[in-house]
């Protein structure tokens, strides 16, 4: 899918390496972890 590829080029995604989910890089991009998994590390 063409369209498909394309949104993964305009939009780069970090995958979590904990549960593999992928997740928008936000500010603090030496985050590895999506929100949730690094929410559960931290608390
Ligand atoms: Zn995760």
């Amino acid at each position: 899918m063409i369209m498909n590829l394309d949104f993964y080029k305009r939009i780069p995604q970090k995958e979590c390496r904990e549960c593999g989910e992928h997740f928008e890089e936000q500010a603090e991009s030496y985050i590895y972890e999506c929100e949730r998994c690094f929410g559960l590390k931290e608390e």
